[in-house]
């Protein structure tokens, strides 16, 4: 690994003027889980590692049924996973995070390195984008509030500039009558995921006022199956129309062949996902 001078920031605002000092020349360190790989891997090289670890301001969860959920960057895996406020109030956060790498990780990784980090298997990311999540971000220059889908661009790549901090991920209070679920394939436990999907169903009087579908590990972002929504929304959803959901969905996925599975395999796995995702979101959306 490349020597690299260690700043230690506590407080946001400590932070925000380092990164603008060093910019480019500087990386965060939240949980270190994705960094210290590719340091060790010599994939990046910077002068300076701005460890925000230990900033409190950055580590809360706030639940207000009018603002919603508020959770900063530096919640963990492992947090989110446990908490009795999230498992009453959005019970799929502590769910998805189950089948987040090991405890370990869930220990360390944070929500917000975890985005910034912008792995396309990332699990985290198509549960936060179907229960319409936002991200703040903060620097020297003030703060910008983004939705979600506008975060990420490409494979490992996100809008953040390099003297912003992600600092706070916000969740709408989820509607009456909303389920939400996410499932995930990979071929060992805890192991590399070869596609996932999340699903949010709204009902009005037996009706899907609402749905929403997200895919990761099928595209180089995690996008949402727009095409597969519009067929829910209006009608009364049945498994013959969750079938076809999928099968729309499918299509709207563009999967890459790597060493883990090849692209029809992906395009396959997308219809079995989105179906049991969709099935169960709409099984949580009547008893809710
Ligand atoms: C063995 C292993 C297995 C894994 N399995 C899974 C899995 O099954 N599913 C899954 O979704 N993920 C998995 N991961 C990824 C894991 O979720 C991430 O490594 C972790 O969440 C990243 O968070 P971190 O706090 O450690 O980020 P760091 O490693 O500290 O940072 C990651 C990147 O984000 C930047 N960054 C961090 N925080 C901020 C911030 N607040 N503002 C601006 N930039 C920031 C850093 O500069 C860096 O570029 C796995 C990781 C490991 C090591």
């Amino acid at each position: 690994m490349r020597e690299f001078e260690y700043l230690r920031a506590n407080t946001l605002k400590e932070a925000c003027s380092l990164l603008s000092e060093y910019k480019e020349e500087a990386k965060i360190l939240a949980g270190g889980q994705s960094l210290l790989t590719l340091l060790k891997m010599d994939m990046l090289r910077p002068s300076y590692l701005i460890d925000i670890k230990f900033i409190p301001e950055l580590n809360y969860m706030d639940f207000d049924e009018k603002e919603g959920l508020k959770m900063g960057a530096l919640t963990t895996h492992r947090a989110v996973e446990k908490s009795p406020l999230l498992k009453e109030k959005f019970p799929v956060l502590p769910e998805t995070e189950l089948v987040v790498a090991s405890v370990q990780t869930r220990n360390w990784g944070t929500i917000g390195g975890t985005l910034v980090h912008a792995d396309p298997i990332g699990d985290i990311a198509p549960t936060l984008i179907v229960l319409d999540s936002k991200a703040k971000f903060t620097s020297v220059n003030g703060e910008r509030t983004i939705s979600l889908t506008e975060l990420f661009v490409d494979f490992f790549a996100t809008v953040i500039e390099e003297d912003e901090i992600l600092c706070e991920i916000q969740i709408p209070t989820l509607p009456a009558h909303t389920g939400v679920a996410y499932q995930k394939f990979s071929t060992i436990e805890a192991g590399i995921k070869i596609a996932g999907a999340a699903s949010l169903i709204s009902l009005e009087d037996g009706i899907c006022k609402d749905a929403k579908i997200a895919l990761s590990a099928v595209a180089p972002v995690p996008i949402r199956a727009l095409k597969a929504e519009e067929m829910l929304r209006g009608k009364p959803v049945d498994d013959k129309l969750i079938e076809q959901a999928a099968q729309i969905a499918s299509t709207e996925a563009d999967p890459v062949t790597d060493m883990h599975a090849t692209d029809e395999y992906r395009g396959e796995l997308v219809k079995v996902l989105v179906r049991r995702a969709t099935k169960t979101a709409l099984e949580r959306a009547k008893t809710t």
